[in-house]
């Protein structure tokens, strides 16, 4: 009885060793991989990421230029964003704040026109080319 009344009144003044969490967020640590977020207007759609991830949690729509995201099954490993050959992808060093429901991310992107394309394109826009005016021809 005296050994547990004498914990109760020495946990009353020393500091705690745990936090409020999630009122109270440790600092970052560098290089923790933490929340994935996709940079939308960089990404190609090119579904490298959705191959590659390990937990399955991403969906690449190709035609119609959608990225879907689960973060609740996410391992948040870093895969993804080592391959990403756009560099679109990131990670922040917070984790993915608590929340009461699940949610699933959904980002609308453009697609982007191939090289080809953008140079036909250009060379429609382009004006005809004028034929420089010189001596007329004499018979
Ligand atoms: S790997 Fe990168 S560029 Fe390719 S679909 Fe995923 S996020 Fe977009
Ligand atoms: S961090 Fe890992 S688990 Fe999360 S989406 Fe990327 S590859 Fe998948």
């Amino acid at each position: 009885m005296f050994k547990m009344t004498h914990n109760i009144l020495r946990n009353l003044v020393v500091r705690k060793s745990t936090r409020r969490y999630p009122f109270e967020v440790r600092e970052a640590f560098d290089k923790v991989r933490g929340e994935l977020v996709n940079d939308i207007v960089r990404c190609i759609f090119c579904g490298s990421c959705e191959v590659r991830c390990p937990s399955q949690c991403i969906q690449v729509d190709r035609k119609a230029a959608v990225w879907n995201y689960d973060p609740f099954a996410c391992v948040f490993c870093g895969v993804c964003v080592d391959i990403c050959p756009a560099k679109s992808l990131s990670q922040k060093t917070q984790y993915l704040r608590s929340v009461d429901k699940r949610i699933l991310i959904s980002m609308q992107g453009e697609l982007k026109k191939k090289s080809r394309e953008k140079d036909k394109e250009a060379e429609k826009d382009k004006p005809a080319p004028v034929e420089p005016e010189g001596p007329a021809a004499t018979g």
